[in-house]
């Protein structure tokens, strides 16, 4: 206010004049209005459901067309090994493209298996989203699935948005999927402990009820780093991690996560026996 004050009284002193300001509105300001309006109106129709849906529908398509392309030069027998390797090359470059735009729309693991035979071939993708279990192979019971179950403290009939895994106290907790400590939080209800970390491609996982904490906020973790260990914190009737998937803001049931890389890793080291066995 001081700096206008002062502007003003030496303009008086100096008998400085304002320029006349021109409040005409012309075709220039018309046009930069009606620019603004369709600019809000395209956000508005490219975010609707139905576009979107319909977006995500002809991605899928694409994805489920190179899919099979690759799956059959995969199984050619053809003699031209030169030729079958550069359409594979070809066809993996394609996918590339597409590949990121894809895995940030679809909104859970249902659409995963569009991409079985590209994984193959581009493994370490399945580092960046949840793709396995955050506790040691084997060594946990599922004791509550995601869905509508009765709550074990309310007993009221309540939708689980999460696994639970029962294991030991103390046992590690890994982290799911490569990607940045969102937030450590500590309740006396609910979750308890728990971390919530976020990973590429719209997921976000939260590890509940832990006991120790081993990580810090805003740290970048790898996918089976140990981020914590089992506890019984916040609102829990015994040892387990209760595990959640977010995708893009939604919370989906985890359970298909849990064997995606041991699956696709399974199946290169079968196929690698099986090559290295015919030379
Ligand atoms: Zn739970």
């Amino acid at each position: 206010m001081i700096f206008f004050e002062s502007t003003t009284f030496w303009s008086k002193i100096l008998g400085v004049t304002k320029p006349k300001r021109d409040k005409s509105f012309g075709n220039k300001e018309l046009a930069y209005f009606l620019f603004l309006i369709l600019m809000c109106l395209f956000y508005i129709i490219w975010h609707s459901p139905y576009v979107s849906t319909q977006r995500l529908k002809d991605t899928t398509v694409t994805m489920d067309f190179y899919e099979e392309r690759l799956k059959l030069n995969l199984e050619s027998s053809s003699m031209d090994v030169d030729l079958t390797e550069r359409e594979r090359d070809q066809l993996l470059l394609a996918i590339e493209e597409l590949i990121v735009g894809f895995l940030y729309q679809i909104p859970d693991y249902s659409y995963i298996s569009s991409l079985e035979t590209y994984l193959q071939y581009r493994p370490k993708l399945l580092e960046q989203f949840p793709s396995a279990v955050p506790l040691e192979k084997g060594n946990y019971t599922i004791t509550s699935n995601y869905g509508i179950r009765i709550h074990p403290i309310s007993e009221k009939e309540k939708k689980h948005y999460g696994i639970d895994l029962a294991t030991a106290r103390g046992k590690y907790v890994y982290a799911s999927a490569s990607g940045t400590i969102l937030n450590i939080l500590y309740s006396k209800k609910g979750y308890g402990t728990h971390i919530i970390i976020k990973h590429r491609f719209g997921f976000i996982t939260l590890y509940g009820h832990l006991e120790k904490v081993l990580v810090q906020k805003g740290q970048i973790v790898k996918q089976h780093e140990i981020i914590g260990t089992v506890g019984s914190t916040g609102s829990s009737t015994g040892y387990h991690l209760h595990y959640e998937i977010l995708k893009n803001k939604n919370k989906i049931d985890p359970k298909p996560s849990f064997n995606l890389k041991k699956d696709v890793y399974t199946h290169l080291i079968k196929t690698s026996t099986i090559k290295g066995g015919a030379e």
